[in-house]
């Protein structure tokens, strides 16, 4: 399979050799990665589309539903590419769900893809352009979000709040921590409880 580029950065991405054989294949895993629209119908449609092979100099491509709305053409009647999710969106729906469900487990690309039966390596892909991360570093925000709520609402310890999130061992965890918040837990504890405290006492 040829690599795309990333169509995210571009809301009209250039219709190369490879976008061009997923249209022509009719290749549903390229659905929400990509719309066309065709400019003698006036329509747009999803990639998986099983409507007729339009002339390729008759081809646009859009990475949303709304630019293709905006440069004036009409959702596909057989596809709809404005009503349903495609099947990777709704894959890449389930991953989430999956990671907010269990952040506090050693989550692995491989049991992840197993959990919602995919490949790891198109898991990854798909994940990362719908998203714009990677499934590690959605797993890495959900468990740092809860580690900041534990540190507020709990009178644990750091290392107890490492583990319940999922990250055993404490010095990653501060230092993880620290990345995303600029603050070490113990500092942001102390900082955040104080203001809050302020405020209660305002
Ligand atoms: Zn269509």
């Amino acid at each position: 399979m040829n690599v795309m580029l990333p169509a995210t950065t571009n809301a009209s991405p250039v219709l190369t050799d490879s976008y061009w054989q997923a249209i022509v294949q009719n290749d549903e895993r390229h659905d929400g990665e990509f719309f066309y629209s065709v400019k003698t119908t006036n329509i747009f449609c999803r990639p998986s589309c099983k409507s007729r092979v339009p002339n390729r100099k008759n081809v646009r491509l859009f990475t949303t539903v709304q630019h293709a709305m905006q440069a004036g053409f009409q959702a596909c009647k057989r596809c709809c590419p404005d009503q349903l999710q495609s099947p990777q969106e709704q894959w890449v729906e389930e991953i989430v769900q999956l990671i907010d469900q269990y952040f506090w487990d050693d989550l692995k690309l491989e049991e992840l893809s197993r959990l919602a039966s995919g490949s790891p390596f198109h898991l990854q892909r798909s994940f990362r352009h719908m998203k714009g991360y990677t499934p590690a570093q959605y797993v890495q925000t959900v468990r740092i979000r809860e580690a900041e709520k534990l540190l507020l609402t709990t009178t644990q310890s750091v290392s107890q709040i490492g583990m319940q999130v999922g990250l055993d061992n404490p010095s990653y965890f501060a230092t993880l921590f620290k990345q995303k918040t600029g603050f070490t837990p113990t500092a942001y504890r102390q900082q955040h409880l104080t203001s809050v405290q302020n405020e209660a006492a305002r």
